[in-house]
């Protein structure tokens, strides 16, 4: 403490009245006095002296303290973490009692809102200490949808990769044309999603297991199973990626064991920068009533394209090998006829059902 900080306490004890002297409390933050004899303070090294005529036998003492790391409010996107920035706290003596706080208090770091979070710590004289940090969970900002250009074709791919996606992979590079892959994380073929990437086709997570009643048993099960695809693909494209398909659509009713989940799940991953895509144009190739020839498949995409002149998102799978036989005819007739075959990003427009749960 700076000498004249001493000088001015001494002037001032002086001076004050004796039933108000009993001690003298100073915040070397402010240099502001307190005639209160208490030595309690938060997030700031207190002083307490004894004035000559109080008959007090105590050493000089201070009370608890906390101090929080980084701001007492902070900002943060929402995410699937959140990391508390700590704290520390210091007894009377100025030992560390870091590990008796107890914080009171959650954050859930995906969900918008504003959270508070509360820290106590006691020490042995039975003097507590407190300190609040709020922490405002906000959405992530997303880049504007850029309006494609009309008769616009964004072919995608979900449940692969798998042997089929090879030849898949051929037939596009042949036609120079773009495609998105939803990946299903568990099914390995990595060097395909690599070479997919490296052709520079888009890379979506799709799931890690394919197994609704697994993911879609609760929120923290979804984002599990969305996380671990999500670094195979990081391991691959050295990124991870923004855009995803819900296994089943967002649409879907087999989230039904848990009420309400594609709700709050639609609105969760967008909150955290994540951009969801269904579709407009089914090839209807897999599932127990697939009986139908690569021909039948081709007409049903050539009409659902042609029904969608703004854009089309056209859902098919990789597994079906009738369905990548098709991708050929469905190419060579869209460029004829004038379509434009592009990946899906974060700026693509969004096509979204309308949830079921
Ligand atoms: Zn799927």
């Amino acid at each position: 403490m700076k000498k004249s900080v001493f000088v001015s306490l001494f002037l001032l004890t002086l001076f004050l009245p004796l039933s108000f002297s009993k001690s003298l409390q100073i915040e070397t933050d402010h240099l502001e006095t307190s005639l209160s004899s208490s030595t309690q303070t938060q997030g700031a090294i207190c002083i307490l002296f004894d004035t000559p005529e109080s008959t007090s036998k105590e050493t000089p003492i201070t009370g608890p303290s906390i101090v929080l790391n980084g701001e007492e409010t902070l900002t943060i996107p929402a995410d699937f973490y959140f990391t508390d920035p700590g704290y520390v706290a210091y007894d009377y003596l100025g030992d560390d009692i870091t590990d008796r706080v107890i914080q009171e208090g959650e954050i859930i770091p995906y969900l918008v809102g504003t959270y508070e979070l509360t820290y106590t710590v006691t020490d042995d004289l039975s003097q507590t200490a407190r300190a609040v940090r709020t922490v405002c969970v906000v959405p992530v900002e997303l880049p504007d949808i850029v309006d494609p250009p009309e008769k616009t074709v964004y072919l995608t791919f979900d449940d692969g990769p798998c042997n089929n996606t090879e030849k898949l992979l051929d037939i596009l590079k042949k036609y120079d044309v773009k495609a998105t892959f939803f990946i299903v994380g568990s099914k390995g073929h990595q060097d395909l999603i690599a070479r997919a990437y490296q052709e520079g086709h888009s890379i979506g997570v799709h799931c890690f297991r394919h197994e609704f009643n697994e993911i879609y048993a609760n929120e923290q099960a979804y984002f599990a199973d969305f996380l671990k695809a999500q670094e195979i693909v990081k391991e691959i494209t050295g990124s991870y990626t923004h855009i995803f398909r819900f296994p089943g659509g967002s649409a879907n009713t087999v989230s039904y064991i848990n009420k309400g989940l594609m709700t709050r799940l639609t609105k969760i991953m967008e909150d955290m920068g994540y951009r969801y895509f269904d579709w407009n144009v089914c090839a209807d190739d897999v599932g127990s009533v697939v009986d139908f020839t690569t021909i039948d498949i081709e007409r049903r995409l050539k009409s659902g394209i042609q029904r969608h002149q703004e854009y089309a998102i056209v859902l098919q799978h990789d597994i079906s090998y009738l369905s990548i036989c098709a991708v050929d005819e469905v190419i060579r007739w869209g460029l004829e006829k004038g379509y434009t075959f592009l990946p899906l990003d974060l700026t693509s427009p969004v096509l979204h059902s309308v949830v079921q749960n």
